[in-house]
């Protein structure tokens, strides 16, 4: 009998082996085999890990060299054509996924509402299907030798399709038939193994029209006729499945329905009609790392078997485990009580597998016994912890409601343009500069201790001053000091606020080889010092010219971060939102005239369900104006986002009521900015003029005509040109040539 699963486990192994292992390859420091090799060992790995904690469903083709959506293409054949003269099939994945010289790679989003990236599907009239089974038949007779059973993960046919992209105008659609008969023939392989097959549909947790509803029942009553030896399940994560399309699922002739419990709570509703169906309950948290509270989780199940029988519910997690770090095992630098709360992706296992004991009356072992009582102590200490609670802040922050600036935008404005004297089309950056290998080393030695903080200061320093005067010379009219202190936009303030802690190996895979280390916020949130004003100030100090002050908003902290479960994310958001607050009074005491607050993920934030948005907008909306209600109104506050499409947004931006805005329009085109003028939107622009995502040194022309462009949409006194994100990625002898080609490009505009 089947009583646990997993929905997947993390790849990138223990200590990112599969990134140094990509990365040693790609830069032809081991071979294919070896490459091989290593990726089969950390395979092997995950099936131990997951085999010795007892799970009875353990995953196989989870693993991947790059990406799951990826290997569906090749799965299915859909190789787009200017990879198709590439015969060595490692080389044409990787190429896919990466491009070369000749061609471009394919396009990157990210997955729902995660910071995990898939490549997307590029499908058009001409694309023809075929099965190619290869990876999905190794990995799963791998773990057959290895001496389990376990079931093969693949990525559905309505996830695969709604995901993909047209890239001739047609109907992604038009491929169902052709696609779905791709999936059959792959069951037809592999009916004679009688295992069971998890489709991965986290599509069906979106709002779906009624074409997909209907190929969606018409794919799984298709497929779950194929063979009885087969036992499928559909999965969905990340929010809930309408209860008609669970019932339609359960009309077919699938074994089993995974339905995340966590992030959709709703779900308990719609579970009534399951039928004779498995249903695979996703109530150990798979994108967050705090412990179970096992005890709650219980009270869960029990709603949960209320309507659909014990023995028809299998303990899971609410979506794969690729979304946590993987293993507490190297965190020996975390402070222990904040290390008792936290499970990641391999405690996580331990966490299903008891939780299974307990909901299906197994015989408890007396470890069990014990592993229940710490985790209820586990959970009680933490839910009392000093660490977490601070009443004052709670206080006070009863008296902020409803936060907003002191003055509407027109006056505001009108008193800035007399003060800041800036002229028409503006030029300013977004902030960072080049981060350079001696830079680097600065920060990290700094951090180990092994210069001190005088020699640490005058490092960031010196690059402050050629920072400064470099942007002198190129003729900008907005300055900024560079962020040459900062390692990433959000750990930066994590690590001066309260209520944050850092692990030292808690990676989760962004995309392909890239990781990122999300901090994890715990508890309320209290600013220790300022945080910003420093820096600042010493940029502001070498020259006449305005330095802009940068920080990042509470919304992209919030989104960034690993956070607390035991608060809703609105009052996460606002105590972020009254540090930041405090940070602003600060700058502004200290002579700062211009303040940027950065909100690059306000929009991945935006939940998956159109029916939880205006909850999200309202809350993230206060929080960012609370964070800049302090802001006098002859202090100019900016914001920064690093994306363009604002179409469904657009009410909400203005809302947010920054003077100025700057976003990334470069490889979008200028259509998309329409929409600010069909809302007759009041404030500030600055629409990235180039892309900085790409080594290419923009010309003086091309910048000339941007700029014309853009000012048949908008008028000068509003426009600002700017590149369209920070330029730390770049280099020095990308970045000068460029603002200079932008400088120029202005004032040919201008007729200077
Ligand atoms: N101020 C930040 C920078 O320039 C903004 C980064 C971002 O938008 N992702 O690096
Ligand atoms: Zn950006």
């Amino acid at each position: 009998m089947i009583k646990n699963s997993i929905v997947g486990f993390p790849r990138i192994g223990q200590q990112r082996e599969l990134k140094f292992a990509l990365e040693a390859f790609w830069s032809k420091k081991i071979s294919a085999e070896e490459l091989q090799k290593q990726a089969k060992e950390l395979r092997l790995k995950n099936l131990e890990f997951q085999e010795e904690a007892g799970i009875d469903l353990i995953s196989s083709n989870d693993f991947s060299f790059y990406d799951g959506m990826l290997d569906t293409i090749v799965l299915l054949g859909a190789i787009p054509k200017r990879f198709s003269d590439i015969s060595d099939e490692l080389e044409l994945y990787f190429t896919m996924a990466r491009g070369d010289e000749k061609r471009v790679a394919m396009e990157m989003t990210k997955w729902f509402n995660t910071n995990y990236h898939y490549i997307v599907p590029e499908l058009s009239k001409s694309t023809r299907f075929t099965l190619n089974a290869n990876k999905i038949i190794k990995e799963f007779q791998e773990a057959k030798e290895f001496g389990v059973n376990p079931k093969i993960n693949l990525i559905g046919p309505i996830t695969f399709l709604s995901l993909s992209k047209s890239v001739d105008g047609s109907d992604v659609y038009e491929h169902f038939d052709a696609v779905l008969r791709v999936y059959e023939q792959l069951l037809e392989q592999i009916a004679a193994m009688q295992i069971f097959v998890q489709f991965d549909e986290p599509i069906i947790v979106t709002d779906l029209n009624n074409e997909q509803k209907n190929y969606l029942l018409k794919a799984y009553e298709k497929l779950s006729q194929v063979s009885p030896n087969l036992n499928l399940i559909v999965s969905s994560y990340f929010d809930y499945v309408d209860k008609d399309v669970v019932e339609a699922l359960a009309s077919t002739k699938i074994w089993g329905i995974g339905l995340d419990f966590i992030y959709g709570k709703e779900n308990l509703d719609n579970i009534q009609n399951i039928k004779d169906k498995y249903l695979i309950a996703g109530v150990v948290d798979g994108r967050n790392i705090w412990k179970n509270d096992m005890n709650s989780t219980l009270k869960l199940l029990d709603k949960i078997s209320s309507t659909v029988q014990k023995e028809r519910i299998v303990i899971s997690t609410s979506c794969s485990l690729l979304h946590v770090p993987y293993s507490l095992k190297y965190e020996d630098k975390l402070d222990s009580e904040v290390k008792n709360w936290l499970s990641f992706a391999f405690e996580k296992l331990d966490e299903v597998s008891l939780i299974s004991k307990l909901f299906h009356n197994d015989v408890l072992l007396e470890k069990d016994n014990i592993a229940f009582e710490t985790n209820t102590k586990a959970n009680a200490l933490r839910k009392n912890s000093s660490k977490i609670h601070n009443e004052a802040l709670q206080e006070r922050l009863k008296s902020f409601t409803d936060a907003k600036r002191s003055m509407p935008f027109e006056e505001r404005i009108k008193t800035q343009k007399e003060i800041l004297k800036y002229p028409s089309l503006a030029t300013t950056t977004i902030g960072s500069f080049p981060q350079t290998d001696e830079l680097r080393n600065l920060r990290s030695s700094f951090k180990k201790n092994k210069i001190s903080q005088e020699e640490y200061e005058n490092g960031i320093k010196k690059y402050i001053d050629e920072c400064v005067k470099i942007q002198e010379e190129i003729g900008l009219d907005i300055l900024v000091h560079g962020e040459p202190e900062r390692n990433d936009m959000v750990e930066y303030f994590g690590e001066q606020l309260n209520g944050y802690a850092f692990t030292q190996n808690g990676w989760v895979q962004s995309y392909g080889s890239r990781c990122v280390k999300p901090p994890l916020l715990f508890g309320d949130i209290t600013r220790i010092k300022p945080m910003s004003v420093k820096w600042i100030t010493y940029a502001q100090s070498l020259t006449s010219k305005i330095v802009k002050g940068m920080l990042t908003g509470p919304v992209t902290i919030l989104n960034w971060s690993f956070v607390r479960n035991d608060l809703a994310k609105k009052d996460v958001a606002k105590q972020l939102a009254l540090a930041l607050n405090d940070e602003i009074t600060d700058l502004q005491n200290a002579d700062i005239k211009i303040i940027q607050v950065d909100e690059a993920a306000f929009k991945e934030g935006y939940p998956l369900r159109k029916s939880k948005k205006d909850e999200y907008e309202k809350w993230a909306l206060e929080a960012f104006k609370l964070s800049v209600s302090s802001a006098n109104a002859k202090t100019q506050i900016h914001t920064h986002m690093c994306y363009s499409n604002f179409n469904d947004i657009i009410k909400t931006i203005e809302a947010m009521d920054a003077d100025v805005i700057s976003i990334e329009t470069a490889r979008a085109g200028n259509k998309i900015l329409k929409i600010f003028k069909e809302v007759g939107y009041k404030q500030e622009i600055g629409p990235g003029i180039y892309d900085i995502h790409s080594p290419r040194i923009p010309s003086t022309e091309e910048m000339t005509s941007q700029i014309n462009a853009l000012l048949e949409i908008f008028p000068k006194e509003k426009l600002w040109i700017n590149p369209d994100c920070g330029l730390k990625t770049r280099k020095w002898n990308e970045v000068v040539p460029a603002l200079k080609n932008l400088v120029k490009a202005v004032k040919i505009v201008r007729g200077d």
